[in-house]
């Protein structure tokens, strides 16, 4: 008989938790995302390991998406699975996300944000996950065919039926972000986040975005900190067999790996000089900014995500450190 689960008692020792821009939401500074490896491959034992080993580590926000698995719809089930198992007791500990706005159902109202698409997909979400609510929803991405009205006054009836009790938006350019802040605030409705791409390799938020948030009273979520695995210590040999490079995803290509040997490998010899793997420096490097309140790292195995937290005990960087990553970057 599979043993019950029980929460390690010293989990919240193990973690730092920051206010998620001007609300009341604290998060932690690394959170679980669940695009890759949670879906139909994994055999069960390996996802829900990896969220026992989150939690266990103080990891409370678990993010997710209506489309991610693959298949579609296939992390959610598996963390609904995992929530009715094993951790009912401890849902008012946990922060649960999911988004709309990717394509995840055939015809025209399975994607972007229109309010047909998005009730419907929260209900679905909702169902996969066996939940009555989640903490955030977000709109997965600005729709430029839908007027913004329409999109923000359905994250308004979504949070008043209470189907979530916050708002975050993602990947919305600086303009649009502003008009969508201004619309859910007018509403009184919490918006508390957005989700932006940043790591050493994709930096593009500091030129505008982080600053925005925090003129906002945003909380920035980074995904995709070690830019799918290349910020780590996977590559720096070549590509291994079982690795996001060599699963013909779109996101991480062969090409890419190679384009950025050098690079990596420079930047695990700083790594490396601070007591630190290359992963742990690349989480590091965006903690040591308050202006990010929480990394959100992808991971497939339980020890990655160990590895990981590990960045928390090293959020310095000396200017002579910080020079020769500069230099390394270009
Ligand atoms: P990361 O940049 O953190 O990449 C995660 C991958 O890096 C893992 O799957 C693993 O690759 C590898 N990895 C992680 N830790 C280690 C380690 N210690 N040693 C070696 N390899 C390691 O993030 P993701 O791109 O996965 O994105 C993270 C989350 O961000 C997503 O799950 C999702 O929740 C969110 N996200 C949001 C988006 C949005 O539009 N709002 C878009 C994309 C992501 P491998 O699997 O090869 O072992």
């Amino acid at each position: 008989m599979e043993k019950t689960y029980k929460a390690d008692c010293g989990r919240y020792d193990r973690m730092e938790y920051a206010r998620c821009g001007n609300s009341g939401l604290l998060l932690p500074r690394i959170s679980l995302g669940f695009w890759h490896n949670f879906g139909e491959s994994d055999d069960g034992d390996a996802g829900r390991n990896m969220v026992f080993s989150a939690f266990d580590r103080g990891i409370t926000y678990f993010d997710l998406a209506n489309n991610y698995g693959p298949p579609p719809g296939s992390a959610e089930i598996c963390l609904g699975r995992i929530l009715h198992d094993h951790l009912k007791p401890y849902r008012d500990e946990l922060i649960i996300a999911t988004k709309a706005g990717h394509a995840m159902w055939p015809g025209p109202y399975g994607d972007w944000g229109s309010r047909k698409s998005l009730m419907a997909s929260i209900d679905q979400s909702l169902r996969r996950m066996r939940l009555d609510y989640v903490d955030i929803f977000y709109s997965h991405r600005y729709d430029p065919q839908t007027p913004l009205e329409e999109t923000m006054t359905t994250l308004a009836d979504i949070v008043r039926k209470g189907k979530a009790l916050y708002v975050g938006l993602s990947k919305y350019p600086a303009d649009k972000l502003k008009e969508a802040v201004e619309w859910l605030r007018k509403m009184q409705v919490p918006v508390v986040v957005h989700q932006v791409r940043y790591s050493l390799f994709v930096r593009d938020p500091e030129t505008e975005l982080l600053e925005l948030h925090r003129s906002l009273g945003l909380g920035t979520v980074s995904f995709s900190p070690l830019a799918g695995g290349l910020l780590s210590g996977k590559y720096l040999s070549g590509i291994p067999a079982r690795s996001r490079a060599a699963s013909d995803s779109p996101f991480l290509t062969p090409e890419t790996v190679r384009n950025k040997q050098g690079q990596i490998n420079a930047l695990h010899e700083v790594a490396f000089s601070r007591g630190q793997t290359l992963s742990q420096m690349a989480i590091a490097w965006q903690l040591r900014d308050d202006r990010v309140c929480s990394v959100l790292c992808g991971a497939s195995s339980a020890d990655q995500i160990q590895e990981n937290i590990g960045a928390l005990s090293n959020m310095r960087f000396t200017s002579s450190e910080l020079n020769r990553i500069s230099e390394i970057l270009g």
